[in-house]
């Protein structure tokens, strides 16, 4: 029953405002409603919690319909000297405690109900997002996917928990509060109804503009997190292009656009609340007028009379209330439409669900594929592409920097499909490989390898769940253990954020050692081409000499040595295969390759876009 009861006012006030909601979101009406249905479907869990609020809420709204006829007594005892003064003062004390008492009840387990159910949304709503398709991420910003678990979740927790609670609150009040009235005196319960409908409609028109205004301020206050965020993250490049004018300037506008609305929101908030309040006490006074002549007519006792007056407070209060509380849900519409679009969407690509094969063996194979990434479906990224892997064997990937060389490792990686053609591994399409299982089987050292903000000892735990010895064994192997040890809280070092505590050397072998936990059979590697001192340079080049031995490799090659022991070596350019070959058989071509390894093979290539 209180589940449908809140339904039902939740859908109530929901209903009315999509409508305008959809002028510039475009919302199917019914989809938000039944989003906002949806939200409470998942409150079932804070059901009993929920429960004692609203009895909570019952109580204490039962005591603000009584408080104010005790109020009254008070006065006509003390008028008519009536020994019950102190009894009837008593009782009001009573109803007012017990007011409080339910009061603190209601408010703490609705804001309790809202906390756990607030908890649970943002990890699904998390879950949903980490497991959507890389070409998802290309496609939405990082702050707008974080902003959704923050503050759309905190909009929706609000609206189906206090406001929910308000509401129901507000509307027992009115009809309470009108129904006693309407017993104390029938006529001036009359003329009080006959100014409402004035007052509510004035209301709904001011409120409209007030929801345009707070629509288009919470837009451009997104703009300017964007901005914010966006250089707070890459202070370092800032820093170094002397920036911070350029950025305090650009966030200046920014901020300055929302103070723009935001400073006639305050001129509108204001005038709204003044307008109001001109209205509601001009009744108010109408009503007092009209039931002091009733008083002096001798139909009202000036007691009931003070009571009344204390009755339309509550409801004029009320009704003021629930006008403000219409924004807080057309925003928790807007905010649940988008929370459950996150949440349905099923990832284009799968995480889990396919193929387990035994062992990882076979023959890697690109066959005629042709790749186009999802957030430039324009360009065709990949033509064609057709080469193997031999197991054991190391392919090196050349050429110029943009030919397609780290969208081929992508592929491999399943972080996106190939359009057309095929990848295979062994006898079986990449496409129905559990891509799980594949990733668990390929050690990954990308160029400007990312550290997580932890220590060293869980970065490299990263690669897999593994013991402080295997761990250690994998540092040994990835040249790291020796610096790891040197610093004075060894494995527990911290490496701060995306690890630049660490220098570009260290960070590499962390992020060796990371792939070599999993004792990967496929190792893809993107060889730094950022200059390393040469002592670092050593240390990383024999770490990734010694992983790669027994193993199956297909690297991004910068280096003249590397591509000297490939068996093959790949030329790609402009997204096609144009050489292919040993480097002695390259070079007596005399084709592009030659001139790569004239200009050292990583002149050009150090700027790569999709880093
Ligand atoms: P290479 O590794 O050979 O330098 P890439 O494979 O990184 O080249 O890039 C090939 C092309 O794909 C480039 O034109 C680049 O702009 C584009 N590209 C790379 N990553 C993305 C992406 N995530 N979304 C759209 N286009 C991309």
């Amino acid at each position: 029953l209180v589940f449908t009861l809140i339904e039902l006012v939740a859908t109530l006030p929901a209903n009315t405002l999509i409508s305008r909601v959809g002028q510039y979101r475009k919302f199917n009406p019914s989809k938000g409603t039944a989003n906002l249905r949806r939200v409470l479907g998942l409150a079932k869990e804070e059901f009993w919690i929920i429960l004692g609020g609203v009895l909570a809420l019952l109580v204490s709204s039962g005591t603000l319909m009584i408080a104010p006829y005790f109020f009254g007594q008070v006065i006509n005892n003390a008028i008519t000297r009536n020994e019950g003064l102190n009894t009837t003062v008593v009782i009001l004390l009573a109803i007012y405690v017990g007011g409080s008492i339910a009061s603190f009840f209601r408010s703490w387990l609705f804001t309790l109900a809202g906390e756990r159910l607030v908890a649970r949304i943002r990890k699904m709503l998390f879950n949903a997002i980490i497991v959507q398709e890389i070409g998802f991420f290309d496609k939405n910003r990082t702050g707008e996917l974080t902003n959704r678990l923050s503050s759309d979740t905190a909009v929706i927790q609000n609206a189906v928990t206090v406001n929910i609670s308000m509401l129901l609150r507000y509307i027992l009040q009115i009809i309470g509060s009108l129904i006693v009235m309407f017993i104390l005196s029938p006529s001036v319960t009359g003329v009080l109804l006959a100014v409402v409908p004035i007052i509510a409609i004035m209301a709904v028109l001011y409120g409209r503009k007030l929801r345009d205004l707070r629509k288009k301020f919470q837009d451009e206050l997104a703009n300017a997190s964007n901005v914010a965020e966006e250089t707070i993250g890459n202070i370092r490049t800032v820093r170094s292009f002397n920036g911070e004018k350029k950025t305090m300037n650009h966030y200046g506008e920014m901020i300055e656009n929302s103070y723009n609305i935001g400073r006639k929101l305050a001129l509108y908030t204001g005038l709204f609340n003044g307008y109001m309040g001109i209205f509601a006490q001009g009744a108010i006074v109408l009503v007092l007028w009209f039931g002091a002549k009733q008083v002096l007519e001798g139909h009202l006792t000036a007691g009931l009379l003070t009571s009344f007056m204390l009755y339309a407070l509550n409801v004029a209060m009320a009704f003021a209330f629930i006008t403000s509380l219409y924004g807080d849900f057309m925003q928790a519409v807007g905010a649940s439409v988008r929370m459950f679009e996150l949440m349905d969407r099923d990832p284009e690509l799968k995480l889990e669900g396919g193929l387990k094969p035994q062992k990882f063996q076979g023959v890697l194979e690109f066959k005629e594929v042709s790749f186009k990434y999802p957030a430039r479906s324009d360009t065709e990224v990949l033509k064609d592409i057709n080469f193997k892997i031999k197991p054991g064997e190391m392919v090196a990937l050349v050429g110029p920097s943009g030919g397609g060389k780290s969208t081929t490792v992508n592929l491999i990686e399943q972080f996106y499909h190939p359009n057309t053609g095929s990848i295979a591994l062994g006898d079986d399409d990449l496409r129905n490989v559990d891509a799980v299982w594949l990733r668990d089987n390929i050690g990954l050292v990308s160029q400007e390898p990312i550290l997580f903000a932890c220590s060293i000892y869980d970065n490299i735990q990263y690669g897999c769940d593994a013991t402080r010895s295997e761990i250690e064994e994998a540092a040994k192997q990835a040249n790291a253990h020796d610096f790891i040890t040197s610093f004075s809280e060894g494995y527990d070092t911290l490496v701060g954020e995306r690890g630049v505590r660490l220098s570009g050397g260290q960070k590499q072998r962390v992020a060796i050692a990371r792939a070599l936990i999993k004792n990967p059979s496929l190792l893809l590697l993107d060889e730094a081409t950022s200059a390393l001192d040469a002592e670092s340079e050593y240390l990383v080049q024999e770490a990734i000499d010694r992983a790669m031995n027994g193993r199956t490799v297909l690297v991004i090659a910068h280096r003249l040595s590397t591509v000297r022991s490939a068996s093959k070596v790949l030329v790609i350019d402009k997204g096609r295969i144009v050489e292919e070959g040993t480097h002695d058989q390259l070079i007596e071509q005399g084709g592009v390759y030659k001139k790569l390894v004239l200009r050292q093979l990583t002149a050009g290539a150090t700027t790569n876009p999709s880093e």
